[in-house]
């Protein structure tokens, strides 16, 4: 599928970076395509940590990542600009323009279509990341019904006996916060100890004493079972002893593997996995910008409201390629007559 439209700008990301950034493009009058390869838009804040909450946020005590999500998405919504999930860039190639020679534009392939546009920002965090899994073949078959690697509702869980698998944060993490929904929670790890938070391994092993979770190492899982969904699992140790647990639902939190994939053929200077840019958010690529997390240059520090700043500046620095000739003012929200439009 192809669109034959040309669109201001495309954002390749809609994590909190990508989604501030269609924001600050919006309130600057530009048109714009968001495209992410996740089936929803938020990236890490919806990917990975959904339920927990963040304490440095600007101008919130405290928020759920899910709700940081959901406000962003919210807010760059308002300029209804084209979301495009479940979409992979792949390549952006460098096009004659027939406005003239003072005008860039871009052909942004994905694995779905081909799109035009005149400035690209790329906002792609670690990359495509994918969760680890346990490299056993039959895993695949229940994978999205009943083994997950991320949560996003808690309520999914409610009555169910879930195993957690894992020995970090998130599975920690999420043993704690299931216990209230689900039916029972059994963490199996394959060593002994555990790369958590201390408190949260105190926490951890206070609830096991109490009876209100299962601890179970060092087993590692042998063979996942089932028919349309999972019924089970087969664990064992070092020393060859085995055993069955039941479970309605298989929560893999291994870890991550996150590569810059197709990026890293884009022509761009690449600098410790990121992409190096100058303080105008500006690649080596004209008309090609990268904010958050993806983008690096001396001092950067990899936080949510770092990619903010990232993108307003971005945006500012993708205007001349966009309406080449104008001047490009510094305005403040406060006096925009756009939002009249908006609200
Ligand atoms: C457990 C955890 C806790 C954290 N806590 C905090 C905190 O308290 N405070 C804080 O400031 N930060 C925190 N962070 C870091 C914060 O989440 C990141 O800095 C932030 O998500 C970066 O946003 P981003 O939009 O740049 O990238 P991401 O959130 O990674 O989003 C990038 C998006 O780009 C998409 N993408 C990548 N490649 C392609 C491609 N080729 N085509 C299409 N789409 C693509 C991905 O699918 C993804 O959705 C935490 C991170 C973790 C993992």
């Amino acid at each position: 599928m192809s669109d034959e439209s040309i669109k201001d700008i495309t954002i390749i990301g809609a994590g909190p970076s990508g989604l501030f950034t269609a924001f600050e493009a919006g309130m600057h009058e530009a048109s714009v395509r968001i495209i992410d390869s996740l089936p929803e838009s938020g990236g890490q804040l919806s990917a990975l940590y959904p339920e927990k909450y963040i304490f440095d946020v600007p101008g919130f005590t405290r928020i759920t990542a899910k709700d940081l999500a959901r406000n962003l998405f919210g807010q760059a919504n308002q300029f209804s600009p084209e979301l495009r999930l479940n979409e992979t860039v792949v390549s952006i190639v460098d096009k004659i323009s027939s406005e003239g020679p003072a005008q860039t534009l871009f052909e942004v392939s994905t694995d779905k279509g081909v799109y035009l546009s005149k400035a690209i920002i790329i906002a792609a965090g670690l990359g495509a990341f994918k969760p680890r899994s346990l490299g056993l073949p039959e895993v695949g078959r229940f994978e999205g019904n009943s083994v997950h690697y991320f949560i996003r509702e808690k309520e999914y869980f409610k009555g169910k006996d879930v195993i957690i698998v894992g020995g970090g944060d998130s599975a920690l993490d999420w043993v704690i916060n299931l216990i209230d929904t689900a039916r029972g929670v059994t963490l199996v790890h394959r060593k002994d100890t555990f790369r958590a938070h201390p408190n949260t391994i105190q926490q951890i092993g206070e609830l096991a004493k109490r009876g209100r979770i299962k601890i179970l190492t060092p087993f590692e899982v042998k063979e996942v079972y089932g028919d349309e969904a999972i019924k089970g699992i087969r664990i064992i140790d070092g020393t060859g002893k085995e055993a069955d647990l039941r479970a309605d639902a298989l929560l893999l939190m291994l870890g991550f593997t996150s590569d810059l994939g197709p990026i890293e053929k884009w022509g761009l200077d690449i600098d410790d996995s990121r992409i190096k840019v100058n303080l105008n958010m500006e690649t080596n690529r004209k008309g090609v910008f990268a904010v958050g997390d993806i983008a690096n240059y001396p001092g950067k520090l990899k936080l949510i409201l770092t990619g903010f700043s990232d993108g307003a500046r971005a945006v500012k620095s993708a205007l001349p390629y966009i309406r080449p000739g104008d001047k490009v003012r510094h305005v403040h929200s406060t006096s925009l007559k756009i939002f009249s439009k908006t609200s």
